[in-house]
């Protein structure tokens, strides 16, 4: 797995979270095939929970449309993490390795600490990281969320090469707006986009820029919109990422 051209395309994600079983998973990529157009604008990546990522990849048949990626991995490669699994396992079935999800940091208790030695082993592993950032609702109202979109930006990205970085993508995820049915607006995700894009700037002296995608309560009829936001580059989408429709209909107003 190598990064190629077609990083510099809009980059739409569907986050399953824990559902699908194998087979639900190669019924959900069937349809979707099924619905995308011929050829894409954008980069479509799926994110099956760990036991469907082989179904998942065995069902695209190297369908190059669509790319495969893991929701989550351990900090470290191998050893004793009973229940857990190491980017390098993930390698073989997977380009990409979503790191920080909302639902991580705050029902797992993962800190920007842990976040960050992920993110390093999935770049370790040769693969390509997206770390997701974003402010919860108590935070938005203490009017701090570029604060914590520019903290969690630094502490994810600490240390890394240019190299590095130009291989990373973040996803800004507000967590009010996850599930909930809320969005933020084009202006809101522009201004996160824009802290994330500084953030990035200053860690590489602006060699290098990362891709910034919108998540939260994405759908078909808001997506236009919420991709159309400056520094906007892709959307995160969770619920409407498992009825292969809605999806299909979100990667088609990516355009
Ligand atoms: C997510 O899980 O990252 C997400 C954005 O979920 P939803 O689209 O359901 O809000």
């Amino acid at each position: 797995m190598t990064a190629g051209p077609w990083r510099e395309a809009p980059l739409i994600a569907g986050n399953w979270k824990m559902h699908k079983t194998p087979a639900e998973a190669r019924e959900l990529v069937r349809s979707l095939l099924g619905q995308l157009a011929a050829e894409l604008a954008s980069e479509v990546l799926l994110l099956p929970p760990f036991t469907a990522l082989e179904a998942v990849v065995g069902e695209l048949a190297g369908d190059p449309r669509v790319r495969v990626g893991a929701q989550n991995c351990h900090y470290e490669a191998a050893g004793a993490f009973t229940g857990e699994i190491g980017a390098p396992m993930l390698a073989p079935l997977c380009d990409y390795v979503l790191v920080g999800h909302s639902e991580r940091r705050h029902l797992m208790g993962e800190s920007d600490e842990v976040v960050r030695r992920k993110l390093e082993a999935v770049l370790a592993a040769g693969l390509l990281p997206i770390l997701a950032v974003g402010e919860t609702e108590a935070e938005r109202s203490a009017g701090v969320t570029e604060a914590v979109v520019e903290r969690q930006t630094q502490a994810g990205f600490a240390g890394l090469s240019v190299e590095e970085l130009g291989r990373c993508t973040v996803a800004y995820e507000p967590v009010w707006a996850i599930g909930t049915g809320a969005t933020a607006t084009p202006d809101d995700a522009a201004a996160a986009a824009a802290v994330v894009h500084r953030v990035v700037a200053e860690l590489n002296s602006g060699g290098v820029a990362v891709r910034v995608l919108y998540g939260g309560s994405v759908t078909p009829s808001n997506a236009a919109s919420l991709l159309s936001a400056p520094g906007v580059r892709g959307a995160l989408v969770g619920g409407a990422s498992l009825r292969a429709d809605e999806f299909a209909a979100i990667v088609a107003a990516a355009g």
